[in-house]
C-alpha cells in the first residue's frame, strides 16, 4: 500500500548538449502509507530535482510516478496539477508565509481555494496551530513570529488541505539547532497524528534517525542507510 511509488526516474538537465547533466540514474523509492523516510544528500546530489518529481512540479525523462495508486506519468498538466494540489503538501526551509495576512490565515486560504467552506476552514486551521503548540498565535502576521513558529505555520499550511503525501526540504534548515529540534518533534507530531506518508530531505543525521527509514542519494542513486526495516 505505497503513497508514492518511483521507479526506474531517470533525469537529465540541458539534455542532447554539450552541457548535459545528468542528475538522476535510475531512482526506484516507494514511501508506504503512514511511513516517513529520510532523504539524506549532498549539496548538489538531485534531492531538489527529486523532490519536484514526486511531488509532480517537474517531470522526469523516463520512469513512472504513481501516487495514492495512481499512475501520473502519462496524465495531461491539468491532471497532475490537480493531484499536487488535493494530495500532496510542501514544505520548505523558508516559510514562504504570506506576509500580509495572520498566522490562521495563511492556514485557511489554502482551504478556502479547495472549495472548504470558510467557517470549517478556520475550525481547521485553529486545531492545527493548537496541535504545534501555537494557538495564542493565530492572529500574528508571520513577521511577528519567531522562525520556529513561522515554521509551525508553514508545516499547519501544507496539512491543512489534508494530503496523503508531505515533501519537505531542510524544514528546519534555518534554524538554531535546539529550536530545530523542537520544531522537528512538533512536526513528527503533526504527521504521526494523521497517518500521513512523508519525503523529508535534511543534512541533520540526528533527524533523520528519529525517522522510519534513511535513504541516501548519491551519483543519481538511492542507498538505503538502514533504520527499521521495511520492504523497499
Ligand atoms: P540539490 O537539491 O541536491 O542541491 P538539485 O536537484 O537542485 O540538487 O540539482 C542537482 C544538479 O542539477 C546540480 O548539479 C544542479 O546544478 C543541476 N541543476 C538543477 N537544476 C538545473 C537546471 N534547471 N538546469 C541545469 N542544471 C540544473
Ligand atoms: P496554487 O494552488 O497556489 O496555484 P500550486 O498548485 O501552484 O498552488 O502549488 C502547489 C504547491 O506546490 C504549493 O505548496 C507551492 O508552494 C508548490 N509549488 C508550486 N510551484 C512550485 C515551484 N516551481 N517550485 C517549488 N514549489 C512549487
Amino acid at each position: 500500500d505505497a503513497t508514492l511509488m518511483l521507479s526506474g526516474i531517470e533525469k537529465s538537465y540541458n539534455r542532447g548538449t554539450p552541457g548535459e547533466v545528468s542528475v538522476l540514474r535510475g531512482v526506484d523509492l516507494s514511501v508506504q502509507r503512514g511511513e516517513v523516510v529520510a532523504l539524506v544528500a549532498p549539496s548538489g546530489a538531485g534531492k531538489s530535482t527529486l523532490l519536484h518529481i514526486a511531488g509532480l512540479l517537474d517531470v522526469a525523462d523516463t520512469g513512472r510516478v504513481e501516487i495514492a495508486g495512481q499512475d501520473l506519468t502519462d496524465l495531461s498538466d491539468t491532471r497532475r496539477t490537480a493531484t499536487r494540489r488535493a494530495d500532496v503538501g510542501f514544505i520548505y526551509q523558508f516559510h514562504h508565509l504570506l506576509p500580509e495576512f495572520s498566522a490562521l490565515e495563511n492556514i485557511v486560504l489554502p482551504q478556502l481555494a479547495h472549495g472548504v467552506p470558510r467557517a470549517q476552514a478556520q475550525t481547521r486551521a485553529q486545531d492545527l496551530l493548537d496541535r504545534v503548540g501555537i494557538a495564542a498565535r493565530a492572529d500574528h502576521r508571520p513577521a511577528a513570529l519567531s522562525g520556529g513558529e513561522q515554521q509551525r505555520v508553514a508545516f499547519c499550511r501544507a496539512l491543512a488541505n489534508e494530503p496523503k503525501l508531505l515533501l519537505a526540504d531542510e524544514p528546519t534548515g534555518n534554524l538554531d539547532p535546539e529550536t530545530s529540534d523542537q520544531v522537528f518533534a512538533a512536526l513528527m507530531d503533526l504527521v504521526r497524528g494523521t497517518g500521513l506518508s512523508a519525503l523529508i530531505a535534511t543534512h541533520n543525521m540526528e533527524l533523520a534517525a528519529r525517522m522510519d527509514r534513511q535513504i541516501r542519494l548519491e551519483a543519481g542513486q538511492l542507498i538505503p542507510l538502514g533504520g527499521a526495516q521495511r520492504p523497499a
